[in-house]
């Protein structure tokens, strides 16, 4: 069931709210909290790689909802093999990657006794927000709880903003290795025109050999 921004009936005012990041757990927060609901955050995001980012973006997330005086339900499962056959290594991995996440954060709700959920997915102009909301309605379903819904991404030049001048982490890509080598994109072309050029430019390819050559060479004598 979806509800929001007005829908949901008045005694169920406790949500557990998935947070994918700090940066945008900020607005939402803000705004569940401005309209009366108690909030408990979720930190499940298997979908963080390599470790050193995923630890890096759960403790942000940690120290955010420390500072607000709130709980936060942390699942810390990291399994990259596993992410990467399950979700990675198809064409419509983000809708596989918001499924497992809001799955797991309805069941989460329910074996709380929470009987709404939201997420900070709902916070990016990055995201497939209308994926994200269908998604979210289906988890719901599955669990019988209630997905609330509502659009975040009002708030996204003010939470970015404040996200800056608090210091919070900010990452440079969405989570899993894939999105790390889209953010680089340009780069990767960049380095192989220079080390790697077609045949026609043989040439520089010869000298890009010769130079992992004589590295080799060093290292052997
Ligand atoms: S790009 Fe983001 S949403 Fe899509 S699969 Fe990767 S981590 Fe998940």
């Amino acid at each position: 069931m979806n509800c929001g921004e007005g829908g949901c009936r008045k005694n169920r005012r406790e949500i557990l709210l998935h947070s994918c990041c700090a940066v945008c757990t900020i607005f939402p927060e803000k705004r569940l909290e401005e309209d009366g609901w108690e909030i408990t955050g979720f930190f499940y995001n298997p979908n963080i790689h390599p470790f050193t980012e995923f630890e890096r973006r759960l403790f942000a997330v940690r120290d955010y909802y420390r500072n607000i005086a709130t709980p936060l339900v942390i699942d810390a499962h990291y399994d990259v093999l596993e992410y990467l056959k399950t979700v990675t290594v198809n064409e419509r991995r983000c809708e596989r990657c918001y499924r497992l996440r809001l799955f797991d954060s309805a069941k989460r709700a329910r074996s709380l006794g929470i009987t709404v959920f939201s997420t900070t997915l709902l916070f990016s102009v990055h995201q497939d927000h209308d994926a994200i909301r269908e998604i979210g309605a289906e988890a719901a379903r599955e669990h019988g709880v209630d997905f609330y819904y509502e659009d975040f991404r009002k708030g996204w030049e003010e939470g970015t903003r404040a996200s800056r001048d608090r210091g919070i982490y900010r990452q440079k890509y969405c989570g899993c290795i894939a999105s790390e080598e889209e953010r680089f994109k340009k780069r990767i072309e960049r380095l192989q025109n220079h080390l790697m050029p077609s045949e026609e430019t043989g040439e520089k390819r010869a000298r890009a050999i010769g130079i992992l050559t004589s590295r080799a060479e060093r290292r052997s004598s």
